[in-house]
């Protein structure tokens, strides 16, 4: 006998909630779960699952542009927003109700409901319903960050917006340059809009390789796509049938409308979690362990609200192992190590592992392959698009420590070397493998020049803080 309602109460039915919901019932807990907007979260509603889709529409321009080099005639290309937006729609709601019928088929009681955490025990349903939990699990992800604070900030879109706009802007403003922003410009772009970014920074995709980041913004560049670096909005003003933009420059943009891609914060506003004891980060975030628990031992997090790695499969993985540690009597931690990740430009990035930056500044000797080529397709088409992949290497022990690729197919890629690199492949791994021709990935395993080797110089007697010697290019 037990005087709680459930076993677990999940707060949040997105990635990291619906896992853990399930395999806890699975494993014989009684749950319930909330969710205050709709079954799947952002990824199967306003994130991955849309954005992708999006991204397949975009690229049939550039499949009916190509196509006439290979000989065909293609009549003229028209693009229906509306229609996407209703087939979208159609696929969405078609998989919200998949993960609601998998929720129920487990066991797991649904509730559509807002739902606010009163004690370390008890949640407060948006009826004002109380419910004694066990153990809470937040999983309530995370929210776009309404920056930068400007007179007219109300006029503008995120990305949650986004997706379902009555009409295609034909004119567009995004403000950042995380993969969101140029995700967003790379597919508007080719559906025909005219496409801006502003951002504070001076290059696009903070935090990837400083290479893949220059080829991203010189592809973009390339489709059209207006750069503001080191420039702000300072106020945005509606106009005759638009918005107006005033960039710190002194420049003003005329757009349709403004998409702000500044961030996402952790969303645990007005939840209750300060009430309960729970401790939260700067931003927000809740403060867990390996384990996904936080400081009061009856409530976990998992997810984007804990900070940690913000991206779907390290929501779910999150979600599984706290239920398997909780409730499956499996301890099991999630290893946030070799998480590969893409963006979905096109050409699109694929990365895994360290970044050249990265690796010179944990490694006393790093080796760089780099390969930058026409693929063949682009021989007929006539596309100046290039493909480059970098492999980086520490060059003490021939251990691959990161793969970045720009080009057809670099998601799927670096997918699969996440494997290689996980297992902690060297490059004369790479080396013994036979390439499959013709394509474009032989060329990671027939890369034999180093293009470039950077040593820390050892520390002599004379030397004593190696930390300060130079790195020497060779
Ligand atoms: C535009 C965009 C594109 C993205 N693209 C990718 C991608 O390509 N690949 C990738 O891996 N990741 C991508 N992400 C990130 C990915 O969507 C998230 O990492 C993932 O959804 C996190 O899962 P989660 O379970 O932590 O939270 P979420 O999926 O956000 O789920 C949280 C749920 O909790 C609900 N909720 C919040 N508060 C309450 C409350 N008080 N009561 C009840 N319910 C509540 C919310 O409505 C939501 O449904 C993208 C995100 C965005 C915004």
């Amino acid at each position: 006998m037990t005087d709680f309602d459930v076993d677990l109460f999940v707060v949040g039915a997105g990635s990291g909630g619906v896992r853990a919901a399930r395999v806890a019932a699975g494993h014989g807990a009684r749950v319930a779960i909330a969710e205050e907007f709709r079954v799947g979260g952002t990824c199967v509603i306003r994130g991955c699952v849309p954005k992708k889709l999006m991204v397949y529409a975009s690229r049939f321009r550039d499949e009916f542009e190509d196509a006439a080099g290979f000989g065909w005639t293609i009549p003229e290309m028209a693009f229906d927003w509306p229609k996407l937006v209703a087939a979208k729609e159609r696929e969405i709601s078609r998989l919200s109700a998949i993960y609601r019928t998998n929720l129920e088929k487990a066991g797991v009681a649904m509730i559509d409901s807002r739902a606010e955490i009163e004690d370390p025990n008890t949640i407060i349903l948006g009826d004002g319903r109380r419910l004694g939990a066990k153990t809470i699990l937040v999983a309530t992800g995370g929210t776009p960050v309404l920056e930068p604070d400007i007179p007219g900030r109300e006029l503008a879109i995120t990305s949650n917006e986004v997706f379902d706009l009555a009409v295609m802007p034909q004119r567009l403003l995004i403000v950042g340059a995380g993969y969101i922003s140029v995700e967003f410009a790379s597919i508007f772009t080719r559906l025909g809009s005219k496409v801006a970014i502003a951002s504070r920074g001076e290059n696009v995709l903070r935090g990837f390789d400083d290479d893949m980041r220059c080829g991203v913004r010189d592809a973009l560049v390339e489709e059209g796509v207006e750069m503001h670096f080191s420039h702000l909005p300072t106020r945005i003003e509606k106009i005759d049938g638009g918005l107006r933009v005033h960039l710190t420059s002194g420049l003003q943009l005329d757009v349709n409308q403004v998409m702000l891609a500044t961030g996402r914060l952790p969303h645990t506003r007005g939840l209750g979690l300060e009430r309960a004891g729970v401790t939260l980060d700067s931003v927000g975030a809740v403060i867990v362990d390996d384990f996904s628990r936080s400081n009061v031992n009856s409530i976990y997090a998992v997810g984007d609200v804990t900070n940690r790695l913000q991206l779907t499969p390290i929501a779910i993985r999150e979600g599984h192992a706290f239920a398997d540690t909780v409730f499956g009597g499996k301890t099991t931690a999630v290893d946030h190590a070799h998480v590969p990740t893409a963006v979905f430009t096109t050409p699109e990035l694929g990365a895994v592992g360290l970044t050249e930056t990265q690796a010179r500044e944990a490694c006393d000797c790093v080796d760089v392959y780099q390969a930058s080529f026409r693929p063949l397709k682009a021989t007929l088409s006539g596309r100046t698009e290039k493909t480059m992949m970098k492999i980086v290497v520490d060059g003490r022990t021939d251990v691959v420590l990161g793969v970045h690729i720009l080009g057809e197919g670099a998601a799927e890629l670096a997918q699969v070397l996440a494997i290689a690199i996980r297992l902690g492949a060297k490059k004369a791994d790479f080396d013994a493998t036979i390439a499959v021709h013709p394509t474009s990935a032989e060329e990671l395993v027939t890369m034999r020049t180093r293009t470039a080797r950077f040593e820390r110089a050892i520390a002599g007697p004379e030397a004593p803080d190696a930390v300060d010697a130079e790195f020497l290019e060779g």
